[in-house]
Formats: structure tokens, C-alpha cells, sequence
């Protein structure tokens, strides 16, 4: 028979452990996670306060902040991480001030070619576009091929014909006209003093719904000068989007040949699953490790599923915006000395 004492001590002992498992169980279903939250970004490169003008920043800013707000408002009613990037892309892509959509950069024949990509971290679905030539809102091309098809990427006039049968509006090439992205074709073929890989302005969204689903997009016009037919990361699942509720959602931004063979985007996921890493470490290793020691530039945008967010890069900026349910904001353009570690 047990003494009254040791039966105390017994239940004591019980009752911590039951606590103690109470405790680890709310760390593991993410009690601490965010509501929601969303990262954007309009590309990396050599973006210094010295090149910019006051208009310029006005115009940029006050883009990237029409984005957030979209993406804001349907995040914080209860809309998918998914209908958040695809609008937010939109946005970005009607803006004539990033390499996507309206504001697409020339190939070396003065055409624009552009490519987008999105996916969905639940289901791994994913849909891409490539090369195509009169759609304003590739993202939403994107989507369709990932939500109405049973293909992943569909390129060139096989992408504009399924956006006919989609109802996607399509557009004259002189929409992508644009003053300076001209000026800049010719700037670069003139001179080649801009190196290619200097100057990026691709767009994309990561983010996290309150179900707890994490998404991804991309969007971009590629690179100035490229050879038609030239395909970039932007497009591919794995290097320039990736998405997966198990670890994180990614959209990355650079020189293209780079992500490719390194498959950054999905790298950054592979770092968490395989290796355990946390989401910063695997989007530095991603981006100052492998990215930076095949010398290639650019940087990424994450989310893990907690809503915690990376912005890394490796040049001197990146255009980049985040918002979250507990009311952090921001945007910011330039280099280290800003870097925001959340
Ligand atoms: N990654 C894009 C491409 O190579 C360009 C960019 O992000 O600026 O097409």
C-alpha cells in the first residue's frame, strides 16, 4: 500500500508530465504561427539610392504599396495564400516600373517575351507560361494552366491559344512598349556597358494563409538583351518558384542561369527538409552559399509555415515589400545596412 504522501507525489509527477506534453503539443501545431503573411519582391540588382530619383522612388513605392494592400485585404479576410499572389502579381504587373507584364524588358530583336510561374504549397500543384507575347497578366495564364489543364508549363503560341479558350485577355505587343525599357535595349546593345545580370525588376510573392497554406509566384519579362527564345529560372518550378506546406514558399530573382542550374527555389526547401536547417539558414546558404560561389547574383523572398520570412540577397538591393497579421510593414530598396532580420 502506497502512503498518502508518495500517492501526492505520484499524482504531482503526472500532472507535470501531462503539462510538459501540453507544452511541446502547442509548439508543434504552430500555436505561434502567424495568422498570415505575405513578402514581396520587384526584383534585385544594382539599386542604389544614387541612381534613384525622387519621382522614381514615389512611383515604386507607391506600386509595391497597392500590392501589399491587395494582398492585405484578402489575406486578412480569410482568402487563399494563392488568390493573394496571383493579385498581388498583377498589380506588379501592370505597373510599367517592373520587368513584368507591362513593364517587360526587350529581347535582342526588340520583342517581349515573357514568363511566369505559380504554385500552391498544399498540393504541389503548379502551373508556368512560357515565352508568351501578348498576355498582360502571365501570372493569371499561369494559374489557369495549373488550375484548368493537366500540364504544368505551356509555352509560346500554345500558351496564348489556351488563354484564348480561358477567356485570359490578350494584348497587342505594342503594350509592352515602354520609354525606358527601349532606352535601355539600346543602351546595352550600343555600349554593353550594362552587363547582363546588372539590373533585374522580375516581381514575386510568397505567402500564408490562415489555413495554414503557403503559396508562390513569379512573373517577369526575363533579362535586357537576351536572345529570343531565351528561357529563364522565372518560369521554372524548383528554380525561380517553389512552394511547399511542409517547409516553405519561395520566389527568387537574378540572373537566371544561375538559379537555373542551381535550382535555388527549391534548394531553400530542400535545406529545411533534408538538412533540418531553419529558413534562414537554408536562404543563405542558398544564396550566399551556392549562388554566390557560382557567381551568380540576384536573391530570394521566403515564408516558412510559421509566416517567419527571409529576404536575401546578394546584390546591392532588392526591391521588397512584407506585411503580417501583427502588423509589421515595410519596404525597402537598398543594401545590408537596412537588411531587415524579422
Ligand atoms: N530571373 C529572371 C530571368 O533570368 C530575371 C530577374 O529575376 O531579373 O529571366
Amino acid at each position: 500500500m502506497m502512503s498518502d504522501r508518495k500517492i501526492m507525489i505520484r499524482l504531482m509527477e503526472h500532472f507535470m508530465m501531462a503539462s510538459f506534453s501540453l507544452m511541446l503539443l502547442a509548439c508543434n501545431t504552430g500555436q505561434d504561427r502567424l495568422e498570415w503573411s505575405l513578402v514581396l519582391h520587384g526584383g534585385a540588382g544594382t539599386i542604389k539610392q544614387e541612381n534613384m530619383t525622387p519621382e522614381k522612388e514615389v512611383a515604386i513605392r507607391g506600386d509595391m504599396q497597392k500590392a501589399l494592400n491587395q494582398g492585405k485585404q484578402i489575406l486578412s479576410q480569410g482568402g487563399t495564400a494563392l488568390d493573394a499572389v496571383e493579385a498581388c502579381i498583377r498589380i506588379l504587373e501592370d505597373s510599367p516600373e517592373f520587368n513584368a507584364g507591362k513593364g517587360a524588358v526587350f529581347t535582342e530583336t526588340g520583342t517581349n517575351e515573357l514568363d511566369a510561374s505559380i504554385m500552391e504549397g498544399k498540393t504541389l500543384n503548379a502551373g508556368a507560361v512560357t515565352g508568351v507575347q501578348h498576355i498582360a497578366n502571365p501570372i493569371s495564364l499561369a494559374r489557369a494552366v495549373m488550375s484548368n489543364s493537366p500540364h504544368v508549363m505551356l509555352a509560346g503560341k500554345g500558351a496564348e491559344a489556351f488563354a484564348k479558350e480561358q477567356s485570359i485577355d490578350s494584348v497587342g505587343s505594342e503594350y509592352f512598349w515602354t520609354q525606358h525599357r527601349w532606352d535601355q535595349l539600346k543602351n546595352k546593345q550600343a555600349s554593353l556597358k550594362e552587363k547582363v545580370g546588372d539590373k533585374h525588376g522580375t516581381v514575386g510573392v510568397v505567402a500564408l494563409d490562415r489555413d495554414g497554406n503557403l503559396a508562390a509566384g513569379t512573373s517577369t519579362g526575363g533579362m535586357t538583351n537576351k536572345r529570343f527564345g531565351r528561357i529563364g529560372d522565372s518560369p521554372i518550378i524548383g528554380a525561380g518558384t517553389y512552394a511547399n506546406n511542409r517547409t516553405c514558399a519561395v520566389s527568387a530573382t537574378g540572373h537566371g542561369e544561375y538559379f537555373m542550374r542551381l535550382l535555388i527555389a527549391h534548394s531553400v526547401s530542400a535545406g529545411m527538409e533534408y538538412a533540418r536547417h531553419s529558413l534562414d539558414v537554408a536562404a543563405h546558404d542558398a544564396i550566399q552559399g551556392k549562388l554566390g560561389g557560382l557567381g551568380g547574383t540576384g536573391g530570394v523572398i521566403a515564408l516558412d509555415r510559421s509566416g517567419h520570412r527571409v529576404m536575401e540577397f546578394n546584390t546591392a538591393g532588392m526591391y521588397r515589400a512584407w506585411s503580417d497579421s501583427q502588423g509589421d510593414e515595410g519596404i525597402l530598396f537598398y543594401g545590408s545596412l537596412e537588411t531587415v532580420k524579422p
